[in-house]
């Protein structure tokens, strides 16, 4: 862990903020360090860890069931025989589609993302920061999350069907952030990618194969935050795995399992967050200034999904309408 947070502040394009204060809800890692603690996990319990590795295909059996991995290390191609493949190669994902399942986003599916690691700033809060509007990040958002008192990842993400358009990418409006409210910040990282913003992948397993993370596109569709989304996955995929090798029976038919206990514990979940995702995507941002203005006359040790509803309800009858689905899913 890198710096424990207390809760979030969402600002509208005003910047009229909300607090959300909530201490131990959420902490912010240093990524190399947590990747490298689970490795030693996972060896500890007996994995065998192979590191530069690039897998490059899967074997199958003459019945079309997945029952190894082709890949390169060090400059040679090894296969290596499994009893299960588990796909956990990331939002670019190729592994699953060797093996006939298609994972490709839709590019209105997928954020695209810019992040500095930046210190020399003040950032005086144990607050993450999230900053809305569309001149900001169209279709997504500005964070800053503290690591330290002076240094913190500060990171944008926008739409795919957005990127590029007027000729401007994720890292031109976190530039434009950063000159703004950074001025002295000194850059000591960058990180960029997509991240999947949409429902589960429908198809997760196949004959002897499973696929866990963003491969899954398994990571919030509203945050687009796919860490603690991954690892609940991968447990999941590694338990209807460990079934169907105890019973010596990996068809897709067995594997199921993992789909059915995911959607079960997420699909509707993903579901009702793509509707609201959707429904404030629309807003313009007039409309988030004064919805963020209304609440944030809550004290911030009161606010809670229902008061955020109640008060947004009494203040803004009209919002009744385009809250409906949340109502009928029971969520309000
Ligand atoms: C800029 C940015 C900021 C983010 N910030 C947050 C955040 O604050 N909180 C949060 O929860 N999420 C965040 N995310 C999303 C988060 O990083 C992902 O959701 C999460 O890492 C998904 O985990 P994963 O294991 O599925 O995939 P990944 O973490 O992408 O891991 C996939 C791995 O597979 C490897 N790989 C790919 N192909 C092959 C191959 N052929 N052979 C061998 N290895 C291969 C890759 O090198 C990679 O190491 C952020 C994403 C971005 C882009």
């Amino acid at each position: 862990m890198s710096h424990d947070v207390h809760g979030a502040r969402f600002f509208s394009p005003n910047e009229t903020f909300v607090t959300f204060h909530h201490p131990g809800i959420a902490y912010v890692l240093e990524r190399k360090v947590f990747d490298r603690a689970i490795t030693e996990m996972a060896a500890t319990a007996g994995a065998e860890v192979v590191v530069k590795a690039r897998a490059t295909g899967v074997t199958t059996a003459d019945d079309g069931t997945v029952n190894g991995v082709v890949f390169r290390h060090s400059g040679r191609d090894y296969t290596c025989k499994t009893k299960t493949v588990i796909a956990a190669d990331g939002v670019e994902s190729q592994v699953a589609r060797w093996a006939g399942i298609d994972t490709t986003h839709r590019l209105r599916d997928v954020g695209i993302c810019a992040q500095y690691l930046i210190s020399n700033i003040d950032i005086g809060t144990d607050y993450c920061d999230f900053y809305f509007g569309r001149e900001i990040a169209p279709r997504g958002y500005v964070w800053v999350f503290p690591k330290g008192d002076d240094i913190a990842n500060v990171g944008v993400g926008i739409g795919g069907a957005i990127s590029g358009k007027g000729g401007k990418l994720a890292i031109d409006y976190l530039n434009e952030f950063v000159k703004r409210k950074f001025p002295k910040g000194k850059i000591l990282g960058l990180v960029c990618g997509a991240v999947p913003v949409a429902e589960s992948l429908p198809q997760l397993v196949g004959d002897g194969i499973l696929i866990v993370g963003d491969a899954a596109h398994h990571s919030d569709p509203m945050s687009g935050g796919g860490i603690a989304n991954a690892m609940y996955s991968g447990k999941f995929a590694a338990e209807a795995a460990v079934e169907g090798i105890r019973t010596g029976d990996v068809s897709e038919k067995v594997l199921a399992a993992y789909t059915k206990r995911w959607n079960s514990e997420f699909g509707k979940h993903f579901k009702n967050i793509c509707r609201i995702r959707d429904g404030i995507i629309k807003f313009s941002d007039d409309t988030l200034d004064k919805y963020t203005e209304t609440l944030s006359k809550i004290p911030s040790e009161q606010i809670t999904m229902a008061k955020i509803f109640q008060t947004l309800l009494r203040h803004q009858p009209s919002l009744l309408l385009e809250l409906r689905h949340l109502i009928l899913a029971g969520w309000i």
